[in-house]
C-alpha cells in the first residue's frame, strides 16, 4: 500500500515556548507519536529558568503570543516574564500537552541509524537521555533555544568573592537585596531591567559597564480592565492590535535593522536620543551613556526606568575597567576597590551553541560538532545537510533580536510540518538539503550581512567566534516567504 500515509513519530527537544507549541501543533497534524524531552523539572525554558528582579518581555505582550492561543489578559504593553511563564503554562494545559513531556531527561546523544522499518522511513534517530532512556524516532525536531547557555565573565578572583553571587538567569532568590550594596556586571536588557527594578530597596548600586547602550524609552502601561475585557468581547480587535503591532516591528524595524528602511532607522536612532537627553541631565554620566555606534547595532533596549534609575544618588555607573574582583568586592583599573555584598553577573548567554552539549551523529558517522566548526549553518534556518530528518526551531541565523521569537518559531514550524508531509506522503524518506544550495545560500546570506546594522561598528551576541552575524539578513517577509513552501529541487532525492 503505497499510497497510504507514512506513521511516523518526533522526538522535540525542550519544552520551551518552541517545544510546546510544536508538540500542540504536531498532534494536531495528526502525528502518531509525539514525545517531549525537557531536561529540567518544569516547562517554560527562558521564562522558567530567569526570574530575576525587572524581568520583562521587551516585544510587546500582544505580539508575544501563539497564533492559536491570543490572550486578552495580558497585564502590560511588556509583560512580566512570571506571566509569560503562566500564559505557557496554561497553553500547555488547555492543549494537554504536559502528556507528551518527559521531564529531567537531558539528550545527550543523536545518531541516524538504519532502523527495524516496520512501514515507516528505513532509517531512524536513536536518541539518548541522562536517564539512560534510549529510543528510535523518525524525526528530530530541536527546540533547545538561543537565549539558554549562561555565560560567565572570566575575571581574575571571581571564585574568590566572599558575597553572594550569581549569573541573572540563576538568580538566588534567598539572597535579599535590602539595604546591601549590589553590584552588577553587564549592561545588556536584564542588566537594565533589573537596575530599574532594585534601586530604591538597595543601600548602594554599581553598575559596571563596558559598553554603553542605546535605550529606547517606551512606558509599560497596564492594560485596563475595559480594554481588557473589550479584547474578550471582541477578539477582532486583538487581532487588530497585533496586526499594528506587527506591522511596526517586523515591517518597521526588522526592516530598519536589515537596511531596507533608512526612515526607520533614523527614528528608531532619534527616539533613543531624545530618551538620553530628556533624563540625563549631568553632562558627564551622559557622555558615558552614550554610545559611540549605530542605535540597532547591539540588541536594542527598552526601558523607560533606566535613565532615572541610574541618575539616583545611590546608583552609580562604573565605567573604569575592572582588573579584578576580591574578597570584598570589585577593584578597577583606577585602583579603586567598589566594596560589595552582592554581585550580580548580568553577561549574557552562548547564543552560539544550540544541542551544544549533545553529540549528534549523522550520515556517515559525520557529527554536528565536525560540520560546524568553522560556524553554524543551515538551509534556511532549518536543517543541515548530512542529518537527515533533523529540523531546528531557532536554528542558525534564525531572526533574532527585537522580535517576537514565539512568531518566528511558528513560522519555522509551519515549514518544518511541510517537510514531514514530504516525509508523510513519501515524496522523500529523507529530508537532506544538498550541500552545494545550502553553500550557496549561506554565502549570499553572508554578503547580505554585511549591509546590516548588526555589521556597523560594534561588537555583539549576535557575532559567532569566527566573526559572522548569526541572524537574518534580510526583511522579515522575506523570512515568511522563504519558509512558505519548500522547494523539492534543493534537497536529495530519496
Ligand atoms: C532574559 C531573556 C529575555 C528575553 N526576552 C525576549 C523578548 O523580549 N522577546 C523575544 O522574542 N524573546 C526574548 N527572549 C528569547 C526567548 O528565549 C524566546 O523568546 C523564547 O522563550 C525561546 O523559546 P524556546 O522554546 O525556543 O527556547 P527556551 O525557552 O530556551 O527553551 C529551551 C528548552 O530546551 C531545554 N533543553 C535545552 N537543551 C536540552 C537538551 N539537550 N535536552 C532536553 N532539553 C533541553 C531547556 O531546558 C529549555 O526548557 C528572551 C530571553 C531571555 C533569556
Amino acid at each position: 500500500m503505497t499510497d497510504k500515509k507514512r506513521t511516523v513519530s518526533v522526538a522535540v527537544i525542550g519544552a520551551g515556548a518552541g517545544g510546546i507549541m510544536a508538540a500542540i501543533k504536531l498532534r494536531e497534524a495528526g502525528v502518531a507519536k509525539v514525545r517531549v524531552f525537557e531536561k529540567e523539572h518544569d516547562l517554560g525554558g527562558t521564562w522558567r529558568d530567569n526570574t530575576y528582579p525587572g524581568l520583562i518581555c521587551d516585544i510587546p505582550s500582544h505580539l508575544y503570543r501563539f497564533s492559536f492561543a491570543p490572550n486578552p489578559e495580558w497585564s502590560r504593553t511588556f509583560s512580566p516574564g512570571s506571566e509569560i511563564h503562566d500564559y505557557i503554562r496554561k497553553v500547555a494545559q488547555d492543549n494537554a500537552a504536559e502528556e507528551m513531556i518527559t521531564y529531567d531527561s537531558e539528550v545527550t546523544r543523536l545518531e541516524y541509524v538504519g532502523g527495524s522499518g516496520g512501514g515507516s522511513v528505513s532509517k531512524k534517530w536513536r536518541l539518548t537521555t541522562t536517564q539512560g532512556y534510549q529510543g528510535e524516532f523518525d524525526i528530530v525536531l530541536s527546540a533547545v533555544g538561543i537565549l539558554h547557555h549562561p555565560v560567565y565573565p572570566e575575571i581574575e578572583g571571581l571564585d574568590r568573592f566572599a558575597g553572594d553571587c550569581f549569573h541573572s538567569a540563576r538568580w538566588d532568590h534567598s539572597v535579599s537585596l535590602d539595604s546591601k550594596r549590589i553590584g552588577i556586571i553587564g549592561t545588556g536588557s536584564t542588566a537594565v531591567q533589573i537596575v530599574g527594578a532594585i534601586v530604591d530597596d538597595v543601600d548602594k548600586l554599581s553598575l559596571f559597564q563596558r559598553t554603553p547602550q542605546w535605550v529606547l524609552g517606551v512606558p509599560n502601561q497596564s492594560y485596563t480592565d475595559e480594554e481588557k475585557t473589550r479584547y474578550r468581547e471582541h477578539p477582532e480587535e486583538m487581532q487588530r492590535e497585533y496586526d499594528g503591532l506587527a506591522q511596526t516591528l517586523n515591517h518597521g524595524f526588522a526592516a530598519a535593522v536589515v537596511g531596507e528602511n533608512d526612515e526607520a532607522l533614523a527614528a528608531m536612532q532619534n527616539g533613543c536620543q531624545q530618551n538620553l537627553d530628556d533624563n540625563i541631565h549631568d553632562a558627564d554620566l551622559k557622555a558615558r551613556l552614550t554610545p559611540d555606534y549605530s542605535a540597532g547595532c547591539k540588541r536594542l533596549i527598552v526601558s523607560d526606568a533606566f535613565y532615572p534609575a541610574i541618575s539616583k544618588p545611590n546608583a552609580e555607573l562604573v565605567t573604569e575597567s575592572i582588573t579584578r574582583i576580591e574578597p570584598e568586592g570589585v577593584r578597577t583599573a583606577d585602583g579603586r576597590l567598589h566594596e560589595l555584598d552582592v554581585l550580580v553577573l548580568a553577561t549574557g548567554f552562548d547564543p552560539h551553541r544550540f544541542l551544544g552539549d549533545c553529540e549528534v551523529v549523522g550520515l556517515g558517522g559525520a557529527t554536528l560538532a565536525d560540520a560546524w566548526s568553522q560556524g553554524n549553518y543551515a538551509y534556511k534556518t532549518i536543517c543541515v545537510p548530512g542529518f537527515p530528518n533533523l529540523f531546528f526551531l531557532g536554528g542558525p541565523n534564525s531572526p533574532i533580536g527585537n522580535f517576537s521569537y514565539l512568531l518566528t518559531a511558528e513560522t519555522q514550524y509551519r515549514y518544518v510540518e511541510k517537510l514531514i508531509d514530504l516525509i508523510r506522503d513519501r515524496a522523500l524518506d529523507e529530508v537532506n538539503p544538498k550541500s552545494d544550495v545550502t553553500a550557496q545560500y549561506n554565502e549570499s546570506l553572508k554578503r547580505a550581512m554585511a549591509g546590516t546594522v548588526w555589521a556597523s561598528g560594534c561588537q555583539s551576541w549576535y557575532f559567532d567566534r569566527f566573526g559572522n552575524v548569526a541572524s537574518w539578513p534580510w526583511t522579515f517577509a522575506r523570512f515568511e516567504e522563504e519558509l512558505s513552501q519548500p522547494q523539492l529541487e534543493d534537497f536529495q532525492a530519496a
